[in-house]
C-alpha cells in the first residue's frame, strides 16, 4: 500500500493532534518521519527529515535488540497471524503464552515460578505492587503496604509505578496529595565495579529495619538505573538488599524491564549478583522490539500467599493480556537471542562502545564517559541541547535520543562493527554539539 500522506501534511497533523512522549501540545519539535526500517537502518522521509537513513542507537528505547524486520521475528507473527492474532485471556488458555511463561520461568533465578503477562512495562510494574500488597493482605499483614526504593530510578508512568520513580525526574512536586508516599533511600553509589560504601550500606539498613513493619517491599531497577539517569552500581548492593529484606520480613522486587535479555552483560541484571527476587519486571526487549507485551514473574510463596486470602484470587485482568501475536514474536525473539552465543555480542558491543566513547571523555562539557554491556553513557555538565545533539548524530548518520545531561546509545545486538565505530562518533558529535 502506499502512503496516503505526503510527509508535509502527516508532520502538520502530527503536530496538531498528536501526543509524543513527554510533549506539550501542539508540539513544537518536528520529529523525523520513519517510512520504514530494516536490520538497524531506519529509513526516514527525507524531505522532511533531512536525512535519508539512520543507524538506530536507541533499539527504541532498549527494545529491539535483533533490529528491524528480522526474517525470524517477521514470519513468527505472520504465522500467528494466520492462526489469530488476539483472543481473550478469561476463560481461555493458548500455545504461544503458555510456551512464553514456561520459557521465562526457566531462564529466570530459580524461585520465580509463576507469570502474569501484562501489557505494557507500567502495568507489570503495577501488577508486581499489588501482587506484594496483596500478599501481605492475604497473610494477616495489611500495614505493609510502603514501598522502599532508591533516588534516581525509573519505574514508569502510571500513578502507582510513578510514586517510586525518583521524586526530582518523577516531578513528585507535581503529585503532591496524589502519589502515595513511598520511602526514599540515596542513590545508590555510582560504579559497576566499586566496593559496597559501609555508610551507604548502614543507611540503607536502617531505613530497612525502621521501617519493616509498613514496608511491603523494596524494588529497585538491578545493576542499571535507566531512564532514571542511566547510572551503574555494583550488584553488592543486590545481595545486600536480598539480606535486609529476608531479615527484616520484606518483599523484593527486581523491575527489569530495561536491563532484562542480556543488555548488562548477563542475561538478566540480578544474575551479575547471583540473587534472586521475590517479583520480577520484564518489558521491552521481550518482544524483540515488535508489540507491547510485558511480564511480571514471582515465587510461589507469594503466590500461594494471594490464593489462601480473603479475595483469594490476584484481582487484575488486561483486556490485552497473554496478546497471542506478542507472545508468539517474544517467543520468536527469545529463541534467537538464546541459541545464538549472546555474551559474545554484548562483549564486542561493549568493548566497540569503550573504544567509540574515549574520545568523548576530553570534550569540554563532559562529566563522565561509562559502559556496561551494550549500554554506552556520556553524561555532561550541563543539560543537553536536545535538538543540537540528535541533529550533530543525524548528520553522523546515527539516531540517537540524548535527554537531561546524557547522550547515551543501546545499540540492537546485530549491530556491525563498522556501524558501532558510527554510534560511536555519533554520541561523541552529539555530546559535542549539545
Ligand atoms: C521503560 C520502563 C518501565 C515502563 O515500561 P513501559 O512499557 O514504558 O510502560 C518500567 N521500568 C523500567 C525500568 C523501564 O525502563
Amino acid at each position: 500500500m502506499s502512503q496516503q500522506l505526503s510527509p508535509h501534511a502527516l508532520l502538520a497533523l502530527d503536530q496538531a493532534h498528536v501526543w509524543h512522549p513527554y510533549g506539550p501540545m501542539p508540539g513544537t519539535a518536528t520529529p523525523y518521519v520513519v517510512e520504514s526500517a530494516s536490520g538497524v537502518r531506519l529509513r526516514l522521509a527525507s524531505e522532511v527529515s533531512g536525512h535519508r537513513e539512520l543507524v538506530d542507537g536507541m533499539s527504541s528505547w532498549w527494545a529491539a535488540i535483533h533490529g528491524y524486520r528480522h526474517p525470524v521475528l517477521d514470519e513468527a507473527v505472520r504465522d500467528q497471524l494466520g492462526r489469530m492474532s488476539h483472543v481473550m485471556f478469561g476463560g481461555l488458555t493458548h500455545e504461544p503464552a503458555v510456551r512464553l511463561a514456561t520459557t521465562l520461568v526457566e531462564i529466570t533465578p530459580e524461585p520465580l515460578r509463576h507469570v502474569f503477562l501484562a501489557d505494557s512495562g507500567s502495568v507489570a510494574v503495577e501488577v508486581a505492587m499489588k501482587m506484594c500488597l496483596q500478599y501481605w493482605r492475604s497473610v494477616g499483614r495489611p500495614a505493609k503496604r510502603r514501598l522502599l526504593t532508591w533516588r534516581g530510578g525509573y519505574h514508569g508512568d502510571t500513578f502507582h509505578p510513578m510514586s517510586v520513580c525518583d521524586p526530582e525526574g518523577g516531578m513528585h512536586q507535581l503529585w503532591g496529595g496524589v502519589l502515595p508516599q513511598q520511602l526514599f533511600a540515596g542513590e545508590p553509589p555510582a560504579g559497576f565495579d566499586a566496593e559496597v560504601d559501609p555508610a551507604y550500606a548502614a543507611s540503607l539498613a536502617d531505613l530497612i529495619e525502621r521501617h519493616a513493619d509498613e514496608l511491603a517491599a523494596v524494588i529497585v531497577e538491578p545493576v542499571v538505573q535507566g531512564a532514571g539517569g542511566m547510572r551503574f552500581h555494583s550488584p553488592g548492593y543486590l545481595r545486600l538488599l536480598r539480606e535486609l529484606c529476608d531479615q527484616h520480613g520484606v518483599l523484593l522486587v527486581f523491575d527489569e524491564i530495561a536491563t532484562g535479555f542480556g543488555r548488562t552483560g548477563a542475561l538478566f541484571a540480578a544474575d551479575h549478583a547471583a540473587v534472586s527476587p521475590d517479583v520480577m519486571c520484564l518489558g521491552k526487549a521481550l518482544t524483540g522490539g515488535y508489540l507491547t507485551m510485558a511480564a511480571t514473574l514471582c515465587t510461589s510463596e507469594i503466590a500461594d500467599g494471594i490464593s489462601r486470602g480473603e479475595v483469594p484470587v490476584l484481582a487484575h485482568g488486561p483486556t490485552f493480556m497473554g496478546n497471542p501475536l506478542a507472545a508468539a514474536v517474544a517467543n520468536a525473539s527469545l529463541g534467537l537471542l538464546l541459541e545464538q552465543d549472546w555474551q559474545s555480542e554484548v562483549k564486542r558491543l561493549e568493548s566497540g562502545l569503550r573504544n567509540g566513547l574515549a574520545a568523548a571523555a576530553d570534550v569540554p562539557g563532559v562529566a563522565d564517559v561509562r559502559v556496561l554491556g551494550a549500554i554506552g553513557v556520556v553524561q555532561l555538565d550541563h543539560q543537553v541541547d536536545v535538538r543540537a545533539a540528535t541533529e550533530a548524530a543525524a548528520r553522523e548518520g546515527v539516531w540517537l535520543r540524548p535527554f537531561r545531561d546524557l547522550v547515551y546509545t543501546m545499540p540492537p545486538y546485530v549491530t556491525g562493527d563498522e556501524d558501532l565505530a558510527r554510534i560511536g562518533a555519533a554520541v561523541t558529535a552529539a555530546a559535542v554539539a549539545g
